[in-house]
C-alpha cells in the first residue's frame, strides 16, 4: 500500500502532464499528500488562497487523477500548512491593486523541520553542476570561510532549491542556526516592517544566523529600499563569519536594478552554475528515480525519456512519472512501446497547443481587450494599464505556448529573461486573489479559442 505522499506524487506527474507549467509550479509544486482515509483524501497546501484555487480550478481533475490511481472514487479535502517554504507565497503581495502591499505579518522562516527529500544524498551530482555540488558541500561543513557568499544560479528546474535546502538541513543537522528564506518573502516582511515602523526588529531577526539561505535572490531586482536594508544586514552578517547563500535564476551581473554595491557583494564570494543536465546525469536522475519508485524500467526506456527532456529536471521527472502512471494506470507492461505511446501524447498535445495560437495573436488579442496597439505592448511604455496588459500577454504566451522566458523576452522587445518571469508570476498571482483578472484571462482565452480545463 503506497503511503498518501507516494499517490500524491504519482498523482501530480499525471497532473503535471495536463496542465501547464505555470500554473504546475504556481498551485502545485508545494503541495503534499498529506492523508488518505475513508475515501478522502487530504491535500497539504502551503497556505489557503492555493487551497481555493486548487478547488475551484482543479477540483475535477485532481479527483480524476486520485480515483485512477487509488482504484476508486474519492473526495478531497484541503488542509493549510505552516512550513517555512509554504509561506513564501502568502508573502507575495498584490502590485496593481494599489500599487503597494497589504499588511499581513509574516513570520519569519526557520528551516523546515520535516523529512525533505531535499537533501545532499538525493541530489545527483555529474557535469553539469560540479562545482555547485562540490560547493554546497563544502559550505555546508565549513561555513563562512572557504565561499562566502555562495551564488548559485541556473534555470527553473535545474535544482536550485533543492541544492540550498541540502545545505540547510546539512547544517542543521550538525547544529547551526540556519535561516532560510526567500528574496521574495524578505521583501514583504520589510515593507510590513516598515508599514509598523518595526525595521530595527527585522534587521534583528537575521542577527544569530550562522547561515543565511536566500532563495531566488533575482526578486529583489528593483526593490530599492529592501536592498538597501539588506545591504547592511549582508555586511554584519558577512563580519560575523556567517555563511550567506543565494540562488537566482540568473548571474549578479544580469539581474536588473540591483544596487552596485550588492551585485558587488555577491560577486565576491563563489560564482558557480548549475547547467541542463547532460546525458549521463539525466540516466544517473531518472535510474534513481525509478529505483525510489521501486519500480523496474529499462535502460531503453529510460534512454528514451532521457532524450525527451534535456533541458530541466523538473520536466525530466515528469516525464518519468508520467510514463510509470501511463503504463500502472492503462495496465500495460512497461516496454518501449508504452513509453513511447505514454510520451507521444504529451509532445502531441503540446505540438498542437503551440500550433494554436501564435504571439501575435495573443498579443493582438490582449491590446484590443484593453484598448492599446500591440505596438505599445512591445515597447518601452510603462504605465499602469500598458504594464498590466504586457504581463497579461507573456503569461498567456507562457502558459500556452511554454516559450522559454527568455523567448518571451524577445518578442517583447529584448526584455530579459527575469523581467518575463516576473510579469508571468504576477499575472498568476493577481489571477488567484483579483476576480477581475482572472476574469479577463478567462475571456481572453476565449476569444482566443484556447480550451480550458475544467
Ligand atoms: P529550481 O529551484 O532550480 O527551480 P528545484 O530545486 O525545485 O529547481 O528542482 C526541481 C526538481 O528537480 C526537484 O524535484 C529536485 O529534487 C529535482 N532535481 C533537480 N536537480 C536534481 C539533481 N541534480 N538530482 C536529483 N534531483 C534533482
Ligand atoms: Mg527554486
Amino acid at each position: 500500500m503506497k503511503s498518501p505522499q507516494q499517490i500524491w506524487e504519482i498523482a501530480l506527474g499525471e497532473i503535471q502532464t495536463q496542465i501547464t507549467k505555470v500554473n504546475y509550479t504556481t498551485w502545485l509544486k508545494d503541495t503534499t499528500g498529506v492523508r488518505y482515509q475513508d475515501k478522502v483524501f487530504v491535500i497539504g497546501t502551503p497556505n489557503a488562497f492555493i487551497a481555493e484555487w486548487l478547488e475551484n480550478r482543479l477540483q475535477s481533475l485532481i479527483k480524476k487523477t486520485l480515483a485512477n490511481i487509488i482504484g476508486e472514487p474519492v473526495s478531497i479535502e484541503f488542509s493549510v500548512n505552516s512550513t517555512v517554504k509554504r509561506q513564501a507565497r502568502t508573502s507575495m503581495q498584490s502590485t496593481y491593486a494599489d500599487g503597494g502591499t497589504s499588511s499581513k505579518t509574516i513570520k519569519f522562516s526557520a528551516m523546515p523541520n520535516t523529512n525533505s527529500r531535499y537533501t545532499f544524498g538525493n541530489f545527483i551530482s555529474g557535469e553539469c553542476n560540479r562545482l555547485a555540488y562540490a560547493a554546497s558541500l563544502e559550505v555546508s561543513e565549513n561555513p563562512g570561510h572557504v565561499y562566502n557568499p555562495l551564488f548559485i544560479y541556473g534555470d527553473t528546474g535545474l535544482g536550485k532549491t533543492h541544492l540550498i535546502l541540502a545545505i540547510g538541513h546539512a547544517a542543521k543537522a550538525a547544529g547551526y542556526n540556519v535561516l532560510y528564506t526567500s528574496a521574495e518573502q524578505i521583501t514583504s516582511e520589510f515593507v510590513s516592517a516598515l508599514k509598523s515602523n518595526s525595521t530595527d526588529a527585522f534587521h534583528s531577526r537575521y542577527r544569530n544566523a550562522e547561515y543565511l539561505l536566500i532563495d531566488d535572490f533575482q526578486f529583489l531586482s528593483g526593490k530599492v529600499q529592501t536592498q538597501e536594508c539588506f545591504y547592511h544586514i549582508f555586511n554584519e552578517l558577512y563580519e560575523k563569519n556567517c555563511q550567506i547563500v543565494v540562488t537566482s535564476d540568473c548571474p549578479p551581473t544580469a539581474i536588473g536594478s540591483l544596487e552596485s554595491r550588492l551585485r558587488s557583494r555577491m560577486q565576491g564570494g563563489l560564482i558557480a552554475d548549475l547547467k541542463s543536465p547532460d546525458e549521463e546525469t539525466r540516466l544517473t536522475i531518472l535510474k534513481t528515480k525509478a529505483q525510489q519508485s521501486k519500480v523496474s524500467v529499462s535502460d531503453e526506456v529510460l534512454n528514451l525519456i532521457s532524450t525527451q527532456f534535456y533541458h530541466n529536471v523538473r520536466e525530466l521527472e515528469g516525464g518519468l512519472n508520467r510514463v510509470l502512471t501511463f503504463a500502472k494506470l492503462s495496465g500495460a507492461q512497461l516496454n518501449i512501446k508504452t513509453a513511447t505511446k505514454a510520451l507521444s501524447d504529451l509532445i502531441s498535445r503540446e505540438l498542437h497547443q503551440e500550433k494554436l495560437i501564435t504571439p501575435e495573436k495573443i498579443i493582438g488579442a490582449v491590446a484590443c481587450r484593453y484598448e492599446l496597439s500591440s505596438y505599445a505592448l512591445v515597447g518601452k511604455r510603462r504605465d499602469r494599464k500598458t504594464a498590466l496588459a504586457r504581463h497579461m500577454a507573456m503569461y498567456l504566451l507562457r502558459e500556452q505556448n511554454n516559450y522559454p522566458f527568455s523567448e518571451i523576452g524577445k518578442i517583447f522587445g529584448g526584455r530579459d529573461h527575469t523581467t518575463v518571469l516576473h510579469g508571468c508570476e504576477k499575472i498568476a498571482y493577481e489571477a488567484s486573489i483579483n476576480p477581475q483578472i482572472a476574469r479577463s484571462i478567462d475571456e481572453l482565452k476565449q476569444s482566443l479559442g484556447i480550451k480550458m480545463i475544467d
